[in-house]
């Protein structure tokens, strides 16, 4: 097997001939290669930010050399620790988008997004089944998990699997279990953590040499709990881990529960063998909450805020704030402590006041045609003069139909429109752009996945 020096002079090498002395300072600066295990090679970035970046330009050029390789391998990127990162301060470097590389400060990560820390998460104490709502969006979802949390060890239903959109309280429930069950069980042995952190902690133990402890620890549990199980998807190395864990504590009729956004057949390139694992047991998804759920939720929040909130406000509250539980959390928060700053009881005059801006942010249409032209260049690594050109060329074309697609998805403007900020085009062509873009998001995972990177780069809040 090659060395990982070895492989990893022959990426930057190639990566040399491809781009310009700043972007191979930038890459150089962002990435180094910490190791191989199994047939991947693990590859560290300085942070978030420079993860995504050298994912999004250089993974290609990476993979194809990793597949030449003998043996051909994968590889998984992952981001210093906070703590490594403290200790040995870098100056960051990041991309200049179409001119020489400075350094300049870095954007403030999107607040969705998870921190890449090692850590065994605690549990929030606020996390219960006391304080969970029970209602037919979730119904049967709940019952599985306090038969399971009633009885952790050996019942019929193993793993659990729970699915559903954000905000609807997956983590809530799974927390509920872990916690219900040490209250009763305190020798237990429970892990509560997220994909991501298992990814982390099994990358730190590639690094420390400590697979033996990090085995020991995760298949030695009575209950283990993995929060958010897509995002396991792409890493081959720790699903692989991840898939010796789940059979060796099954085997023991150890239970298992795990979260998704989604059921196991639709989280996109999971592998068949983890599907198939997945479905063994029960699977139940949490939906959003209905009126009158919406409405026992608030009921509850308003019992434990020291501010009286009127039941008529509550209704009020509940038929506006519609999609998830967080956000209904959120307005209700809103709302009281502005009521408490400003010293007013509280009535509709002051809830529409507070909400004003809280349902400006959530209503699409706030994301520009120009911010998203300029956020797609950007992406692409091309000037945004382009976005309004009649070149060609096929760099071009692509960030183009692109930014189309996009603009249509994300406001609210007609095919006309769209077409006059893109240079005039006419609304056939824009037409033609989203119907190309659509097909091929359709057709092609890879394509598909790439996509939803872009959403997230133009429109990280996800309106
Ligand atoms: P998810 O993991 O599905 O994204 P969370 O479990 O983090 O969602 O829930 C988001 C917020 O909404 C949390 O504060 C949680 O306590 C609350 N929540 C969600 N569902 C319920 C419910 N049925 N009853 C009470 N609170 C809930
Ligand atoms: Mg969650």
């Amino acid at each position: 097997m090659e060395a990982v020096n070895q492989l990893w002079s022959r990426i930057t090498g190639e990566i040399r001939t491809q781009v310009n002395e700043a972007n191979l300072k930038i890459f150089l600066n962002s990435i180094n290669p910490v190791g191989i295990e199994g047939e991947t090679l693990i590859l560290e970035a300085l942070n978030d930010v420079c993860r995504d970046w050298v994912e999004r330009r250089y993974q290609t050029i990476i993979q194809k050399i990793l597949q030449g390789a003998t043996p051909p391998l994968s590889c998984v990127f992952v981001t210093r620790t906070r703590k490594e990162a403290r200790k040995n301060p870098v100056q960051p470097c990041l991309p200049a988008i179409n001119g020489p590389s400075v350094p300049i400060t870095l954007p403030e990560k999107a607040p969705t997004e998870k921190s890449h820390v090692p850590v065994m998460t605690q549990f929030n104490g606020k996390y219960t089944f006391d304080t969970f709502v029970v209602g037919k969006s979730n119904q049967f979802a709940h019952a599985v998990c306090q038969a399971v949390a009633s009885k952790p060890l050996g019942t019929a239903y193993n793993p659990v699997f729970i699915y559903g959109g954000v905000g609807l309280g997956k983590t809530h429930l799974m927390q509920a279990i872990g916690q219900e069950v040490l209250k009763t069980n305190p020798k237990l042995r429970v892990a509560y953590l997220s994909s991501e952190a298992f990814t982390n902690e099994f990358i730190e133990a590639v690094k420390d040499k400590k697979m033996n402890e990090f085995r020991a620890k995760y298949r030695r549990r009575d209950l283990l709990l993995i929060d958010d199980v897509q995002f396991f998807v792409g890493k081959d190395s720790v699903i692989e881990e991840f898939f010796h864990t789940f059979n060796e504590l099954f085997q023991n009729k150890k239970q298992i529960i795990l979260t998704s956004d989604a059921p196991p057949k639709k989280i996109q390139r999971l592998e068949e063998r983890l599907v198939s694992r997945f479905e063994m047991g029960v699977v139940c998804d949490v939906q959003s909450p209905d009126l009158e759920m919406r409405v026992a939720i608030l009921k509850k929040a308003a019992a434990r805020s020291v501010m009286k909130v009127p039941d008529d406000i509550l209704m009020y509250l509940a038929e506006g704030v519609v999609s998830n539980v967080r956000e209904l959390e959120g307005a209700f928060n809103r709302v009281v402590a502005y009521a408490s700053v400003v010293q007013k009881a509280i009535d509709k005059d002051l809830v529409d006041q507070v909400l004003k801006d809280f349902f400006r942010e959530q209503t699409p249409g706030k994301v520009s045609i120009s911010w998203i032209m300029k956020r797609v260049a950007e992406y692409y690594d091309i000037p945004e003069i382009e976005m309004t050109s009649k070149r060609r060329s096929a760099n071009l074309v692509l960030p183009r139909q692109v930014a189309m697609r996009i603009s249509q998805m994300l406001t609210e403007s007609s095919l006309n429109q769209i077409g006059a900020h893109f240079g005039g085009r006419d609304h056939t062509t824009v037409m033609h752009s989203c119907e190309k873009i659509r097909d091929r998001v359709a057709n092609e995972p890879a394509f598909a996945a790439e996509f939803e990177r872009l959403l997230r780069w133009v429109d990280p809040k996800g309106r």
